[in-house]
């Protein structure tokens, strides 16, 4: 049991539900590394949402609202870190969930679908084909899920599905904490923030913004303005600790 009060007690809790998810056979060992990647960068963010990446969520809840067709794409670490997360931005932006995993299986599949009603998010479900351009598993995808879409969310993704969804002409926002990665750097927004602050912070946005202001805020963005601001903050953190 891990003390409310300890002063690593959220950054605790994820990795407790990282840990189950790896024992439920949700989450791969892989993604439990993946997982302390991101946890490293974190730290030069001093474990806080920058000013820029609130300004990245509120330019999310935009996106996602002015799409046609928007999907949030679930893969073991999102699930087992935000479930109900998941389900409170799907309710307030209107964007579907759909399971798209790198190691799949169909247990897995049927682990995180099973954990995700759960916790309330209703799941996409049909036949996955394989419609992206990719070798892997994760080139499945639904006809009327991902593959429709105009919008795509994709926390914590690899870099090379997110370039494949680029060039199928899709808005891909992506949610990473490292902003050097080829996802961070292919992707139309990148929100560089840990997924557990980010989301609500956009479901937030989604409830409170009113259209000229999300229409402003697509019309203003700069990926590489936001990704140069996070490197600033975490640039700023190592200054400030050399002092
Ligand atoms: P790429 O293929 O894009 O270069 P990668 O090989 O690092 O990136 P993965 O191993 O799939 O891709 O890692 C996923 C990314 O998610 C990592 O960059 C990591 O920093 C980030 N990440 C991990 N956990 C979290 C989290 N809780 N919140 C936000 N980002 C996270």
């Amino acid at each position: 049991m891990i003390p409310e009060d300890h002063p690593r007690y959220r950054s605790l809790m994820a990795r407790e539900r990282i840990a189950d998810g790896v024992r439920s056979g949700m989450v791969v060992i892989e993604g439990a590394s993946a997982h302390g990647r991101g946890e490293a960068f974190d730290y030069l963010l001093g474990e806080k949402s920058s000013a820029s990446a609130k300004r990245a969520e509120k330019t999310a809840a935009a996106f996602l609202l002015a799409g046609f067709r928007t999907v949030i794409s679930v893969n073991g670490n999102t699930a087992a870190l935000a479930a109900a997360e998941i389900r409170d931005l799907a309710e307030a932006s209107g964007a579907a969930v759909e399971i798209n995993l790198f190691h799949r299986t169909d247990v897995r599949m049927e682990t995180i679908t099973a954990h995700l009603k759960a916790n309330g998010v209703t799941v996409l479900e049909g036949t996955a084909e394989r419609l992206l351009p990719l070798s892997h598993d994760r080139a499945l995808c639904l006809r009327d899920g991902i593959y429709a879409a105009d919008v795509v969310l994709v926390p914590l993704e690899d870099g090379d599905r997110c370039e494949a969804l680029v060039a199928m002409g899709k808005t891909v926002i992506t949610i990473d904490l490292n902003p050097l990665s080829r996802t961070a750097q292919t992707a139309t927004l990148t929100i560089v923030d840990e997924l557990t602050r980010a989301l609500p912070n956009i479901t937030r946005a989604c409830r409170e913004q009113n259209p000229e202001t999300g229409e402003q805020l697509i019309a203003d963005h700069d990926n590489h303005r936001l990704l140069y601001a996070a490197l600033q903050t975490m640039q700023e953190t190592l200054t400030d600790a050399m002092d």
